[in-house]
């Protein structure tokens, strides 16, 4: 595969003030190419440094991507530092200068003399039609490798990579699958994977979040693909919910839509979360009936029929609450299924009961209950810990 370096330019992004989408872009989009991408790196709006950067990748890619600093503001300074590593000079291309003047008229805005800068080109270097703007994009070819700039602006970015790059740099796409997990960590996901890890030719990859983990499973050629990918699945068991883009809340809404079934919840500390993430996909009535807030712990009694005296004695947060609510919400929203969440999003403990303590209940038409408290872990930082615990609860 070609190895390529991605160059991102701009004060911007290394303040924070601008998320460098265009990087993650450019990851994303090349290796879908086949192409390798093999560092990555956010210089300043500085002349010496952007050509040393240049320089630098050249010396181990076969090419490097730059975005940001074609403009014509006296910020904008890719095309000298270009010129600067290529040794070379810049010339003003006419066609550039053409056309820059007629899209300036036929905007009725004066053409500041800084504009022209636009039409300046390193020596060698050709032009990459910018179908979304008016800063052509670069390329210049050099003895250790090709140079690529491309403007700061994501859909200019997008639309010259789609159109001049890829088709160059791409190359034999590797075989990748990708599947996702709910309610494990990704330690025991690791775990279970380890003889899949061991299969000669195949690469395993965890990305992580609240609740949910993807494995990105890579491999030499389709069949040992296959062959992994099912391996994975045996291992995963249930805690395998999907694969490629697919998201939770997409696949219960097609087990209930399969079943002609619908859901009522009953949240507690996830404050309507769990509502929020089953209404998320366009046609979610089907199988989403309604949902209760009862946050407040007389609440559930008042709302959801939780029996007054299982409040006294145990307190909001209990696995025979959580059953309770399952129960009452789905009688009074008339739903197939009663889903139900209470438990302690912190930062302080309740009742006794730490951070983490969970309890979900699902309650369906025959009267049978369904509980299970997983015991969420508490991230070290109090506010972090909320919000995770919050998301895990709904993920659960
Ligand atoms: P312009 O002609 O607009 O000046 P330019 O090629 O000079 O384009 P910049 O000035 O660096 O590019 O960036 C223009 C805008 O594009 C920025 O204000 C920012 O919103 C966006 N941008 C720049 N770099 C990135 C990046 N790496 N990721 C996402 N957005 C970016
Ligand atoms: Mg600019």
């Amino acid at each position: 595969a070609v190895r390529v370096e991605l160059l991102t330019v701009g004060d911007e992004l290394l303040r924070g003030d601008t998320a460098n989408g265009n990087a993650t872009w450019l990851g994303r989009r090349l290796t879908e190419a086949g192409a390798e991408v093999t560092r990555s790196a956010v210089v300043p709006d500085d002349l010496e440094v952007i050509s040393g950067a240049v320089h630098d990748a050249l010396t181990r890619a076969d090419a490097v991507i730059m975005t940001g600093g074609l403009g014509p503001t006296s910020d904008d300074m890719t095309r000298e530092a270009i010129a600067l590593a290529a040794g070379v000079t810049l010339h003003r291309d006419p066609d550039v200068e053409r056309n820059l003047r007629e899209r300036a008229a036929a905007r009725r805005v004066p053409l500041r003399p800084d504009a022209l800068r636009m039409a300046d080109v390193p020596g060698g270097a050709t032009l990459l039609p910018n179908p979304a703007g008016s800063a052509p994009g670069l390329r210049l070819a050099l003895p250790d490798g090709v140079v690529y700039a491309l403007p700061g602006v994501p859909s200019e970015m997008r639309a010259i990579t789609e159109e001049s790059i890829l088709a160059e740099l791409g190359g034999e796409t590797v075989s990748a699958a990708v599947l996702r997990t709910a309610t494990v960590w990704e330690s025991v996901v690791a775990d279970r994977l380890a003889p899949v890890e061991a299969m000669a030719g195949v690469k395993l990859a965890y990305y992580a979040s609240a609740g949910e983990v993807r494995v990105r499973i890579e491999a030499e050629g389709t069949d040992r693909l296959a062959e992994a990918e099912a391996a994975a699945r045996d291992l995963l068991g249930s805690a395998l919910y999907g694969d490629g883009e697919v998201t939770l809340d997409r696949v219960v809404h097609g087990l209930l839509a399969e079943r002609g079934a619908t859901v009522a919840v009953a949240e507690s500390l996830t404050g309507g979360l769990l509502g929020a993430e089953l209404t998320a996909m366009p046609g979610s009535s089907a199988t989403f009936a309604g949902g209760v807030i009862a946050y407040a712990t007389p609440l559930k009694h008042s709302l959801l029929g939780v029996p007054e005296d299982l409040l006294a004695a145990h307190g909001a947060v209990h696995p025979e609450v959580a059953a309770a609510m399952a129960r009452g919400v789905r009688e009074r929203l008339g739903a197939s299924y009663g889903l139900a969440v209470t438990g302690v999003a912190g930062p302080e403990p309740q009742d006794g009961h730490p951070v983490g303590t969970v309890h979900v209940a699902v309650a369906d038409s025959g009267g049978d209950v369904w509980t299970r408290s997983p015991g969420l872990p508490v991230a070290a930082d109090g506010a972090r810990a909320r919000a995770g615990i919050r998301q895990m609860t709904a993920v659960h």
